[in-house]
């Protein structure tokens, strides 16, 4: 499900509609088939445009589409869309009969928009493959680019029913512009983008977690808690991390790294005190607003990072909340005796632990148990693995937490198309007998 800003939605959708306005003062044969099918180019070519420019990261991103995690979930679907229109614009034949033959540089055009079709399809097929690990997905990932430029080439110079410099073509060419633009600057190296160079002042471990604390050698970020910032260590591609406590007065701020992959391994064996690298960002709308009513957040597991930044920010004045700090045993919980000193100090934070191996799995009903919290006039922040999101969402649902009251962080920037969970509900829904399921489920 997108939570989307419904200004970045509208915008998107109004850049890919404005093109149909010229389209009938091009229909002069009555083609109207491939004049169609010539819009399906134009519209996948608008809606590559904007994949590229949310990849670019840049500021206006963030606001437009409402966090960045939310702005690269748009970006998958928006991706996916334009994927959609190539293949409409491949299939309905685009040639309108009254343009006559093609010149050398025109059927040069053609090839190349095979060559970006073909190339794209590959590419979108390994992006939904959520099972191809993160660094290969984001190396082949970047050749999307490539394929836009040669979708824009075979824009520029194909036979078509308008030439580039009519509004039509000048509205066209100008995304292709943007595009190519966007896809550049992300060719950049790190060191040439807007980034702020820290060196790792200490490294501590607790539960699960290796704490970093990061000492800024020039101007430190900006920040508000509950945000993340892409940390790239010399030598390694960007990662994303939650800034688990506020700078303190030198500027110093400290994230929470949990040994998830290849990259975070290396850094819990690694890292050393000393270590430069530079931060990108600060990104994301993950904020905690007074409203007046009670607060629950949920953190699982590293969920808990943002959560620790919101616990050191909460003042006097703020809404009451309530933390369930989910852990699968309290000695691989990260920061609990933080937590519990905070909880000790901060009239407004009453902290809960949710241990699974002694309490079971956490669901709606036992945590608005443990808290004593009834739903009405409740805000649900959440952060932790998307299968418990989405059980606690539902579950919060049919206690009437719905919509913006249950709001949470997109942990992964790389998310499926939820064909796992199609799959699922057809295994679940065919008639394959119980045993052979289980079996398979095993
Ligand atoms: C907004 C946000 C905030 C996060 N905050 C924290 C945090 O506070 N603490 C923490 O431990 N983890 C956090 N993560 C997750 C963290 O970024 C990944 O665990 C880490 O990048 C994994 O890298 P890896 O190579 O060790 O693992 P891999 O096994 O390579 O990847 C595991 C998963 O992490 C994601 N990932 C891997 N590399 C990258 C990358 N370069 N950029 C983006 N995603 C990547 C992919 O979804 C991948 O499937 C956050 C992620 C996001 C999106």
């Amino acid at each position: 499900m997108m939570r989307v800003n419904p200004i970045g939605l509208l915008l998107t959708i109004v850049a890919i509609l404005l093109p149909i306005i010229w389209l009938p003062a091009l229909n002069h044969k009555g083609d109207t088939l491939a004049l169609f099918s010539q819009y399906m180019g134009i519209a996948s070519l608008i809606a590559m445009a904007i994949v590229q420019f949310i990849s670019t990261r840049w500021r206006p991103v963030e606001w437009l589409f409402g966090g960045l995690d939310q702005g690269y979930v748009f970006h998958k679907w928006l991706g996916i869309l334009s994927m959609l229109f190539i293949l409409i614009h491949d299939t309905v034949d685009a040639e309108m009969n009254h343009l006559g033959g093609q010149n050398l540089l025109e059927e040069f055009a053609e090839t190349l928009g095979e060559l970006s079709l073909y190339g794209l399809l590959i590419l979108v097929v390994i992006t939904i493959a959520t099972f191809i690990p993160y660094h290969l997905w984001r190396w082949t990932h970047r050749l999307m680019g490539l394929f836009f430029l040669a979708g824009a080439a075979h824009y520029l110079f194909i036979l078509k029913p308008f030439q580039n410099g009519d509004p039509i073509g000048l509205y066209t060419s100008a995304f292709c512009v943007l595009g190519i633009m966007c896809f550049s600057y992300r060719l950049l190296p790190a060191r040439m983008r807007p980034a702020r160079a820290y060196v790792v002042d200490s490294t501590e471990v607790t539960g699960n977690v290796l704490a970093v604390t990061l000492k800024p050698e020039g101007r430190p970020l900006r920040y508000r808690a509950g945000q993340f910032a892409f940390a790239s260590f010399v030598g390694s591609e960007p990662h994303p991390f939650t800034i688990s406590k506020a700078p303190t007065e030198d500027g110093s701020i400290r994230m929470s790294i949990a040994r998830l992959g290849d990259f975070t391994t290396r850094l819990h064996r690694n890292l050393q005190v000393g270590s430069k690298l530079s931060l990108e960002g600060p990104y994301g709308h993950f904020e905690r607003k007074n409203t007046g009513g009670q607060e629950l957040w949920i953190g699982a597991g590293v969920g808990i990072t943002p959560f620790l930044a919101w616990a050191h920010d909460l003042a006097p004045e703020d809404d009451a909340a309530h933390l369930v700090y989910c852990v699968k045993s309290e000695a691989a919980a990260a920061h609990l005796e933080e937590l519990k000193a905070l909880a000790a100090v901060k009239p407004k934070l009453t902290l809960h632990i949710h241990s699974s191996a002694t309490d079971g799995r956490a669901d709606a009903d036992s945590i608005l148990a443990i808290t004593d919290q009834s739903a009405e006039s409740l805000t649900v922040a959440f952060c932790g693995p998307k299968q418990m999101r989405q059980a606690l969402k539902e579950g919060f649902a049919k206690n009437g937490v719905t919509g913006r009251k249950f709001k949470y962080e997109e942990f992964e920037i790389r998310t499926g198309v939820g064909l796992r969970k199609f799959a699922n509900l057809l295994f679940n829904r065919i008639a394959i007998p119980e045993q052979i399921k289980a079996q398979a489920r095993r």
